[in-house]
């Protein structure tokens, strides 16, 4: 298995509920670009249970109250890559909120 977010050390975790947890991109598209993240290894989109999708979908509810707090956005796109072709990079499935100013 190459890298994945089971590797992320815990003290990095902006929030976590049962099954997910949600972390600042190393990368950031934007400021305050955050990832939200299956507790359990499953590569993409499609191999999650829905409860684990609902427990991803969750955390972007409160990374966005965040994210107003602090910054101020003037919009968002919350995306997932499926897949190289589909640049999918980094295959443990990971929902992408992104503010846009
Ligand atoms: P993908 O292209 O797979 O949808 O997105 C992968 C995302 O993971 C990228 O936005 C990249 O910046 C982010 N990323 C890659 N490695 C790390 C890391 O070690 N820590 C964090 N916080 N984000 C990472």
């Amino acid at each position: 298995m190459s890298w994945c977010f089971c590797k992320i050390e815990k003290d990095k975790y902006v929030f976590e509920n049962d099954l997910a947890f949600a972390i600042w991109d190393i990368n950031p598209v934007s400021k305050g670009h955050i990832l939200c993240i299956p507790k359990r290894h499953v590569e993409t989109y499609f191999d999650a249970s829905r409860a684990e999708v609902n427990a991803c979908l969750d955390l972007i509810d409160k990374a966005k109250v965040l994210i107003e707090e602090k910054y101020k956005p003037s919009g968002y796109n919350i995306y997932v890559n499926i897949g190289e072709t589909a640049g999918q990079v980094v295959f443990h499935l990971h929902f992408h909120l992104i503010p846009r100013y």
